[in-house]
């Protein structure tokens, strides 16, 4: 009998047997018993395994979809690094998205040195991407919706490009998840997750992973983490496991929260634009996430584009929403997006992450800070 991928999240790591424990072990440990020639079936160094990683690789590879190999690393960035690290070799060029992660950019600008060069397009401009990818061979690196625009790219119209060029596809997933997103299904090789946004879903943890159907390709990622160093330590694991459990309540409800925010936004006099797919009567944004759209979206206030004061101001005015980076917390969070300096937002907007407050609660808070 096979049971639902939620239903699984929930039960790996935890043995059927009289005695055992329920709740996930945290085995902290750098080394295990081991003597004689190597044997790969077990343990032996806490480089190569950890009994805690185990289980959050078990979990995500369920939620994607059968046939799915997940490897886990120490952060989203580190995560990307291997995976741009497996996928360049023998390309010179990373076709990726202009308003994505920055982050994601930034460390791509450093491959260079190594061979490969950072080229951004727009994802929705199919004709740029294909030129992009006719110059050289290239791995595509997408992400929908983007970051901090929420954009939603046609995942299953650049697979197609892609593989017309003959270039890996992979995509960042991680501000839908794999309950709300599957771009393995919509043809993508490979998608990459910062475990610390919705996925562990509690501020408490930094962690990555990468999910293929690959196993030529998850063996060269365990392979670069193993030799790279970026693991996931073991209470890291353990607090990714134990948050990952509630992810399919939590991500509904940030959802919902998101929806009611973002109509209570639209409508609101100080606030010109709000970017949410949630919002969008667009076919693509419903076909491609029709359980919901996830916790994040953005806004830019009325009055000039440039003005960073006023948007910090309403960031400072909140009681409840906590001014902070980042966002898939049980808390909700917010910022002016261009604070960080390689950020592309204009001045005036603001991205949020919906908690799992009450929706009244957020929007109440939202009332008094757009005050400001
Ligand atoms: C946060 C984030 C990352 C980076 O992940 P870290 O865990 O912070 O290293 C990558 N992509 C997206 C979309 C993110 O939001």
């Amino acid at each position: 009998m096979e049971f639902s991928a939620e239903a699984t999240l929930i039960h790996v790591g935890t043995e059927r047997r009289v005695g055992a424990p329920v709740g996930p072990v945290l085995m902290p440990t750098s080394t295990y018993f081991s003597q004689g020639p190597q044997d790969r079936s077990l343990p032996g160094y806490g480089r190569n395994t950890n009994p805690g990683w185990e289980a959050v690789e078990e979990a995500l590879a369920a939620i994607e979809g059968p046939g799915c190999h997940a490897v886990t690393f120490a952060s989203g960035q580190a995560a990307a690094m291997a995976l741009l690290l497996a996928l360049a070799e023998g390309r010179e060029r990373i076709v990726m998205l202009d308003d994505g992660y920055y982050k994601i950019r930034d460390l791509v600008t450093k491959l260079r040195p190594h061979g490969a060069e950072l080229v951004t397009v727009d994802l929705l401009d199919h004709d740029a991407v294909r030129s992009a990818l006719a110059a050289g061979p290239s791995v595509l690196w997408g992400e929908s919706p983007t970051n901090p625009l929420l954009r939603v790219a046609d995942l299953a119209r650049l697979s197609a490009l892609a593989a017309e060029a003959g270039a890996p596809f992979v995509v960042d997933n991680t501000v839908p998840t794999a309950l709300l997103q599957k771009p393995l299904e919509l043809g993508a090789l490979a998608s990459v997750y910062s475990l610390t946004k919705s996925l562990s879903g509690h501020s408490d943890v930094l962690g990555g992973a990468v999910v293929t159907r690959s196993a030529e390709l998850a063996e060269q990622l365990r392979s670069w983490r193993g030799t790279g160093g970026a693991i996931s330590g073991a209470f890291e694991s353990w607090l990714v496991l134990r948050g990952l459990k509630t992810l399919p309540l939590r991500i509904a409800r940030q959802s919902e929260n998101a929806l009611a925010v973002a109509e209570f936004l639209a409508r609101h006099p100080r606030v010109t634009s709000v970017y949410y797919p949630g919002l969008s009567d667009e076919p693509l944004a419903k076909a491609q996430m029709p359980n919901g759209s996830g916790c994040l979206l953005s806004f830019e206030l009325s009055g000039n584009v440039d003005d960073a004061d006023a948007a910090d101001a309403v960031v400072a005015a909140a009681r409840l929403i906590v001014p902070s980076t980042s966002f898939g917390g049980v808390e909700s969070t917010w910022e002016r997006r261009s604070r960080w300096t390689s950020e592309t937002a204009p001045d005036n907007l603001i991205r949020l992450g919906t908690g799992i407050e009450p929706a009244a609660d957020i929007i109440a808070d939202l009332n008094q800070a757009l005050r400001a």
